[in-house]
Order: structure tokens, then C-alpha cells, then sequence
């Protein structure tokens, strides 16, 4: 961080501004919006200064800087079009330690001043810090069209009741889930609507019969990775969960948007790695759940594919624990679009099967005969480790070993690898670009479209199909 974001309480502080054209007059705009007492020095002044003057908003000084007029004062603004000026008001406002703003001149900021979108009480600052100007200028666009305009009447209608709230619910979290249950209300509907009586009366009601907030699941799919290809159910939901019990498939990229101060817990690693028994999620779950907490089960991809999202829920049944379903992107839908590999392309598969690499608790094998008719895609989770059998298996129940073949480790991520080959070179592949967890096999003739419809990330490292096929048949 290379500077740190404060609101500055302004009000009747004495600020210098250096300079008196329009480029001093826009700082000055903003800084008597926040009730700054401005002095000005200059040697002529743009009329809205002498405006000011007059209604008493600004102190002009006809003449040059001098460092002594830095004495008393706050925060300082290099505003003039001359460098040599603007790096004199710097130098002497950094020998005082005093923190400068110097107008378009980033290494001579000891602050800044950010863009501002402005629901009173309710303020947002960006900034890119000189570095992406209108970068910053469309997040800011983005965000005001994002925000309603009720966001400012509703935080001072609460900022109204929060000392009452404070005396008469104790406890941090009781208090927070006091305002979770106002903001999912009729209250803001109110506001809204700007009946502000009636949002006021049903505040009233609410605290004078606080309901007790029973607990609930969340089972979230969190998608591949990118944080882009979440829902927006799935955000809402992790904004609004007490705590977050989560797996190694979530990418931190996702964990940053769960809510800052949800309680997080980690309860997944790597294959192969110690990870928590699922019996003992389970049961993690339900007295989170019962200890009245909103749980948001966070899990990569969708939770219902490979993710034991079902085993999780049936475990909360018997204690009558609320629970909600969220969909996500499962890993063959994110790799593969990332990958560019259309799993159904009609002219090259009917269909596609989403098959688990891992074995079954029984031991026994699933039916490779199905797996290997030609024009149908496969696509294996958790494949890496049995890949040489995967392999092995399909070609000798009748899949051809020139089949074309993708590897996609990290798939949707910044880090995403694909490799490509046959299937008679699955195996060896892996071990030869030493790709990890979490990797995706995908095994079907349209994984030859790949070369045409790559778009994200780096160019797949491809294996020269022609030779080693007519050397391997
Ligand atoms: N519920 C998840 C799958 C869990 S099983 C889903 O719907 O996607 C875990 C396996 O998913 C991993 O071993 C890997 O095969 C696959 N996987 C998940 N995310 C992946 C990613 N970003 N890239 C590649 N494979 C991924």
C-alpha cells in the first residue's frame, strides 16, 4: 500500500493553497466542501476566490509564497503552474513534516486526493495514485451507477438509532445481526420508496421485539477461480455470512470478498495433504448452525459436482438447520471455456461425462466400455494421480490412443496451464510439465478445436500429435 486511505475531519482546520487559477480553484471547491478554513496566496486570483472572499470562505493574500505561511496550518496545496514554485512549497512543507499536496506531481504528494462518489454519510475514495487515471475514472463511473441514491438516507436514518441500539443489544454480534436483519427489511424498501416515517416506525418495532436469528447453511459454489465467475448470489451470500468454512479449491482471489470480518475457516487442503474428515465438517456445520450463525459453505466450483454439497446438506437435516443451495461454474465448465474447448462442438461429440478419477469406496472399476465410444467428450476431476491407468484403461477398452487430450492446471486462474497431446501421451505429459493440483483431463476430439478458440492466457504447450501417434499405433 503505497499510501493509506484516512478521512480527514476537516471542519475548521486552517489549509494553505498555493496558487489562485482553475487548478487551485478545484481543490479549493473540494476542501470548503469538506469545511476547510482556507488561506490563499497568489499573485492573481480566479473570481470565484474573490467570491469566496467575500462571503468569508477564504482568506486571500495578494503576493508570493513564503514558508512562514505554513505556519498553523494543516495541509498545504502546491497549485501554481510554475515547478520551481511547486517544488519550493514542497521542500519547506516536508522539512515541517507537514503533509503537501502538489498539483499533478505524484512524487511530490505526501497526500492525495481521491475521487470521491458521495452518499453522505456514506463516501467511497479511489484512487490509482497517478498511475491509471482512467482506470480509476470508470471503476468510480461503475460504482456510482451501482449505488443507489437511498444509500445516503438510509446510513443517517440508522446512524440515528445506533446509540439506542448499542444500549439495548448487547454484544458486538447481536448487534450485527440486528443490522443484517434491518438492511434485509422493509426498512430499506422504505427508504427507498422515501417514506422515511414509516422506515423510521418499523426500525422502532424491530428493536422493541428483537426476533432471535436461527442459523443457516449456505452451500455456495464458488466457481473454478476467476472471482469474476461468481453469482451474484453466491457474493451476496458471502457478504452477509457470520463465517466462512471453506476449502483449498476457493482461490484467495474469492476469499477476499467474503465479508472482512467473517470468522473464516479452513477446512480442505491438497489431495494427499491432511484435510478435515468430511464427518467432522459436518458437524462443524450444524453447531456453527446451531449456535445461531450464518454459515456460507464455500466451495470451488459447484457444490453439487464432486463437491459433497448433497452429504453436507443431509447431515443438517435431522436438525431442522435452514440451508441454501448456490449454484457455481464446475471446473469442466470454467476449464473448459477458459481453454477454449466447446465440450459438446456438434460436429465432434453427442455427448459429455463428467467422470471422478478418484476410486470408488468399493474398489471396484467404473465402465470403461461406455467411456471409450468415440464422439463423446470426458471430462476427469481429480484425474492426475490414476491418469497412467485412466490411460491405460481407455485404450484398451477400444478408445483410440490418438484421441486428442487437454491437461488444464489452475484453469479460469492467472496461472492457468494447458497441455495438450494424445491419450496414449496422458501420462507422460503430466509427469513431463509436472502439473499439479487442481488439474483437469479433458479426453475427446474436441480438444483439437483448442488451437483455434484459445483465448485466455498462455498458448497451450502442445505436444507434435502426427509423430508420436504413428509412433505409438
Ligand atoms: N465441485 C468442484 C469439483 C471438486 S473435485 C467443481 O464443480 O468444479 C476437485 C477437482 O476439480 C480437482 O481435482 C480438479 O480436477 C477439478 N478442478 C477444480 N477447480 C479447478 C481448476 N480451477 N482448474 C482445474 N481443475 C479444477
Amino acid at each position: 500500500m503505497q499510501y493509506l486511505p484516512l478521512f480527514v475531519k476537516l471542519t475548521d482546520k486552517p489549509v494553505l493553497i498555493v496558487g489562485g487559477g482553475s487548478v487551485a480553484l478545484r481543490k479549493a471547491g473540494t476542501l470548503l466542501s469538506a469545511g476547510a478554513r482556507l488561506t490563499v496566496v497568489a499573485p492573481d486570483f480566479a473570481e470565484e476566490f474573490i467570491q469566496w472572499q467575500h462571503e468569508g470562505k477564504a482568506q486571500l493574500i495578494n503576493g508570493y509564497f513564503a514558508p512562514e505561511l505554513l505556519d498553523g496550518k494543516l495541509l498545504v496545496i502546491a497549485a501554481t503552474d510554475n515547478d520551481a514554485v511547486n517544488a519550493a512549497v514542497y521542500d519547506a512543507a516536508s522539512a515541517r513534516n507537514m503533509l503537501v499536496n502538489t498539483v499533478d506531481d505524484q512524487p511530490k504528494c505526501g497526500f492525495i486526493f481521491p475521487s470521491i462518489i458521495d452518499r453522505s454519510p456514506i463516501l467511497i475514495a479511489i484512487s490509482s495514485f497517478g498511475t491509471a487515471p482512467v482506470l480509476a475514472r470508470r471503476l468510480r463511473e461503475k460504482l456510482e451507477a451501482l449505488l443507489p441514491q437511498h444509500l445516503g438516507p438510509l446510513a443517517q436514518l440508522v446512524g440515528r438509532f445506533r446509540d439506542q441500539v448499542k444500549a439495548q443489544i448487547h454484544g458486538f454480534a447481536a448487534r450485527r445481526q440486528f443490522w443484517e436483519q434491518v438492511f434485509d427489511s422493509d426498512v430499506v424498501r422504505d427508504v427507498q420508496a422515501n417514506q422515511l416515517q414509516s422506515a423510521e416506525q418499523r426500525l422502532h418495532t424491530m428493536l422493541e421485539q428483537p426476533q432471535s436469528q436461527a442459523g443457516e447453511v449456505y452451500v455456495v459454489g464458488a466457481g473454478p477461480g476467476d472471482p469474476e465467475l461468481l453469482t451474484l448470489k453466491a457474493l451476496q451470500l458471502m457478504q452477509q455470512a457470520d463465517v466462512v468454512v471453506y476449502d483449498y479449491l476457493v482461490s484467495p482471489q474469492i476469499m477476499e470478498l467474503v465479508r472482512r470480518d467473517a470468522e473464516r475457516i479452513c477446512v480442505g487442503k491438497k489431495a494427499g495433504d491432511h484435510s478435515v474428515p468430511q464427518q467432522d465438517t459436518n458437524q462443524l456445520l450444524i453447531d456453527l448452525a446451531l449456535a445461531g450463525k450464518k454459515v456460507c459453505r464455500l466451495k470451488g466450483g459447484d457444490p453439487f459436482i464432486f463437491g459433497r454439497g448433497g452429504e453436507e446438506i443431509q447431515a443438517l437435516l435431522p436438525h431442522n438447520i435452514a440451508f441454501q443451495v448456490v449454484p457455481g461454474v464446475t471446473a469442466a465448465a470454467g476449464c473448459a471455456a477458459y481453454a477454449g474447448i466447446p465440450l459438446t462442438h456438434r460436429d465432434y461429440a453427442q455427448s459429455v461425462q463428467f467422470v471422478t478419477g478418484h476410486c470408488r469406496p468399493d474398489g471396484s472399476e467404473p465402465d470403461w466400455h461406455s467411456m471409450s465410444k468415440s464422439n463423446q467428450t470426458l471430462v476427469i476431476y481429480m484425474g492426475l494421480i490414476k491418469a497412467a491407468h485412466i490411460q491405460q484403461q481407455l485404450i484398451s477398452a477400444g478408445r483410440s490412443a490418438s484421441t486428442p487430450i487437454a491437461i488444464i492446471e489452475n484453469g479460469s486462474r492467472p496461472e492457468q496451464r494447458i497441455v495438450t497431446g494424445t491419450l496414449a501421451q496422458l501420462a507422460s505429459l503430466i509427469n513431463q510439465h509436472q502439473l499439479g493440483s487442481p488439474a483437469l483431463l479433458v479426453i475427446g476430439e474436441v480438444v483439437s478445436l483448442q488451437q483455434d478458440l484459445h483465448w485466455f492466457g498462455q498458448r497451450p504447450q502442445t505436444a507434435v500429435f502426427s509423430q508420436s501417434i504413428t509412433q505409438m499405433e
